[in-house]
C-alpha cells in the first residue's frame, strides 16, 4: 500500500537516484517545494548563471532574477529551451521541469513583474549557482592589461635609473 502511494507521487527523472540526497530527490521526483526562505539562493544577488543541480543544464541568468516575494529564488524569464512546463495541481500554476533531465525545479505563475509578467519560483536545492569570473569579462580584462602595462613601465624606469645612477 505504501509502495503504491509512493509511486503515485514520484515522477520519472533521468538522474541516478543514488546521487541525490533524499531532500533533492523529494523535490526532483516528488515535485516537492522547499520551505520558503530556507534555500541558498532566494536572496542571492551575485553575477552569474543558475544551472540544474543534476544535469548542469543552464536554466536561469542573474539578470532575470528579482527580489523575492515568496522566499524562493524568483525570476521573470528562463534561458531559451532549458525548461518545460507540466500540469500542476493548482489551476493558476504550472510545474517547471528541467529539459535536460526532467527533474522538477519549481513553479510558474502568471502574476510576475514586467516585461514577461511570468513568475518563476524556484527551489534552491534544484539549482547550482556559478559565479561569473572577472577574467571572462572584457571590461575587467582591459583593466588587468592596463595594470600590467603600468607595472612594466615602472620596471623600465626603475632599471634605467639604476643603471645610470653610477655615472
Ligand atoms: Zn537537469
Amino acid at each position: 500500500m505504501m509502495r503504491l502511494y509512493y509511486q503515485a507521487f514520484s515522477k520519472l527523472i533521468k538522474v541516478d537516484r543514488l546521487a541525490l540526497t533524499p531532500h533533492q530527490y523529494w523535490i526532483a521526483a516528488g515535485k516537492g517545494m522547499e520551505r520558503p526562505y530556507t534555500g541558498e539562493y532566494w536572496f542571492n544577488q551575485e553575477v552569474g548563471t543558475y544551472h540544474c543541480q543534476h544535469c548542469d543544464n543552464q536554466l536561469f541568468s542573474f539578470d532575470s532574477k528579482y527580489k523575492s516575494t515568496t522566499g524562493y529564488a524568483q525570476f521573470w524569464n528562463h534561458i531559451p529551451n532549458s525548461v518545460k512546463l507540466e500540469e500542476s495541481n493548482i489551476k493558476e500554476e504550472r510545474d517547471l521541469c528541467c529539459a535536460g533531465c526532467d527533474s522538477f525545479v519549481g513553479k510558474v505563475s502568471f502574476d510576475g513583474p514586467p516585461p514577461t509578467f511570468i513568475k518563476y519560483s524556484i527551489n534552491s536545492a534544484a539549482l547550482n549557482f556559478k559565479l561569473k569570473s572577472f577574467q571572462e569579462d572584457p571590461y575587467f580584462r582591459k583593466i588587468a592589461r592596463k595594470e600590467k602595462e603600468a607595472q612594466r613601465q615602472k620596471k623600465v624606469e626603475h632599471n634605467y635609473l639604476e643603471s645610470n645612477s653610477n655615472l
